[in-house]
């Protein structure tokens, strides 16, 4: 039997403007050596589903299209870093989260556990992943000189296929916020 599940996860897309910004600090990255995420598969996740069975995933979806609630403004404006593996992945992130993030994360958490998919307890620490497989020293300044203000205007249910040149994502459904 073919296997037709799916790697999942929910997100958040920058618009174009929020993308460029953040292209320009990957660029600031180049003295790093490690591997640039590609500028189309940058995010910020929310819910890591992971390989989700063929039989729930219309379920997923159903999720995905009930998710409701309004825009909402982030700041990135501090960068880390953590292991994986041997090397680091650098990320970008928002010193003061603003609490609908949250409210979305356990949200969707809850919804998962309610339809049979395994959630787990991990703290929530929302990121944007600049670059992985660093092995050099480099990392951007903890407090880079510009932040990033962000409108969040929508959320996606994506799903990832791994491959040899690195993930390739599809947007299954995508959701505005109201106004
Ligand atoms: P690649 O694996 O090619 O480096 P990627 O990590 O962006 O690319 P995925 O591995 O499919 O692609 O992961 C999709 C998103 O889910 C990424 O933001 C990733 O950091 C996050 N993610 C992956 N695995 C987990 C996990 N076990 N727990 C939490 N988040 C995860
Ligand atoms: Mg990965």
């Amino acid at each position: 039997m073919p296997d037709l599940s799916q790697r999942l996860f929910f997100a958040l897309l920058p618009d174009e403007g929020v993308r460029t910004q953040l292209r320009q600090l990957q660029k600031d990255l180049n003295r790093a050596d490690g591997r640039p995420v590609p500028a189309k598969n940058l995010h910020l996740t929310l819910l890591f589903l992971g390989n989700v069975a063929a039989d729930k995933i219309n379920a997923v979806c159903d999720i995905a299209e009930g998710i409701a609630g309004s825009q909402f403004d982030l700041t990135l404006d501090m960068s880390g870093s953590f292991r994986q593996n041997n090397a680091r992945v650098l990320w970008l992130g928002a010193s003061k989260p603003p609490p609908e993030l949250g409210v979305l994360h356990q949200s969707l958490c809850q919804q998962a556990k309610s339809i049979g998919l395994p959630v787990r307890k991990e703290t929530y620490r929302p990121h944007v992943t600049l670059a992985r497989k660093v092995y050099s020293r480099y990392r951007l300044p903890e407090r880079p000189d510009r932040s990033i203000p962000w409108t969040i205007h929508r959320c996606a249910l994506i799903t990832s296929e791994l491959l040899p040149t690195g993930s390739r994502y599809k947007v299954l459904v995508e959701k505005e916020l109201s106004e």
